[in-house]
């Protein structure tokens, strides 16, 4: 946004500098999203300490969680960092027992068993975990849904949004796409599979943003997933 600003093309940088170091004009410059201003004011009104009761102590606060679930039902939810996956889904008024999949921080954060909803919903949590909290968008799937379809779409999706700048991103997420497309269409070869689980922690961080660790992240999970042994295919009913 700020190298836009600044009439280059919008595309990230390498950083540092970051925006806050040296931005618009080559001044200081602060983006945050509308939350995060949000609870800049609410501190502000209410102090650091009260908003430091509020949830964990390397996550503390609340957040805004989106949840999707598999009936295409979208619920918004503010509650305190840290509280268990299972206990948001019930919050929302979702059976977690229809829950078979997860996708987390939108999708940055990979596709998980159900399993993963007994992690609690923070930063420090899901990242110790390999996945992310990112927007806090959580996407819930259910049994009937083809969790391989789902992928393949998604890393359709990173092929096609790459911004084509960094080499690593480029090919890889082109290489992840086909990857995953083959996986959806029943004729992966043990070597998509291999380089699936490889290139999920080989091209994280190798990129001018995080756009490619999402694509990588979701290779990666993708293989645990359908390498679980509670892996079922959807039914056919
Ligand atoms: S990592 Fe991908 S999306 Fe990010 S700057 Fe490089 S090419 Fe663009």
């Amino acid at each position: 946004m700020v190298r836009a600003i600044n009439g280059g093309p919008a595309l990230p940088t390498a950083k540092p500098p970051r925006p806050y170091e040296k931005g618009v004009d080559e001044r200081p410059t602060l983006i945050q999203n509308v939350e995060t201003l949000a609870h800049a004011a609410w501190i502000h009104i209410n102090g650091a300490a009260a908003f430091l009761e509020e949830g964990t102590r390397n996550s503390p606060g609340t957040a805004l969680f989106t949840i999707l679930d598999h009936h295409g039902d979208c619920t918004l939810i503010e509650a305190p960092l840290g509280m268990k996956l299972i206990e948001l889904v019930e919050l929302a008024g979702i059976d977690h027992h229809e829950v078979a999949r997860v996708l987390l921080g939108g999708w940055f954060g990979g596709v998980h068993g159900q399993e993963v909803l007994g992690l609690e919903a923070c930063f420090t949590a899901l990242k110790v975990a390999g996945s992310g909290l990112g927007c806090a968008s959580i996407t819930l799937l259910g049994v009937n849904e083809d969790v391989r379809a789902i992928v393949a779409a998604l890393g359709a999706w990173y092929a096609d949004e790459t911004a084509n700048q960094c080499g690593v991103c480029r090919n890889g997420t082109k290489s992840i796409a086909k990857a995953l497309f083959n996986n959806a269409n029943g004729q992966a070869t043990d070597t998509d599979l291999e380089n699936l689980a490889r290139w999920g922690t080989t091209l994280t961080g190798r990129g001018a943003c995080a756009f490619i660790d999402g694509a990588a992240t979701l290779a990666r999970t993708t293989v645990a997933v359908i390498s679980s042994k509670q892996f079922m295919e959807p039914r056919a009913d």
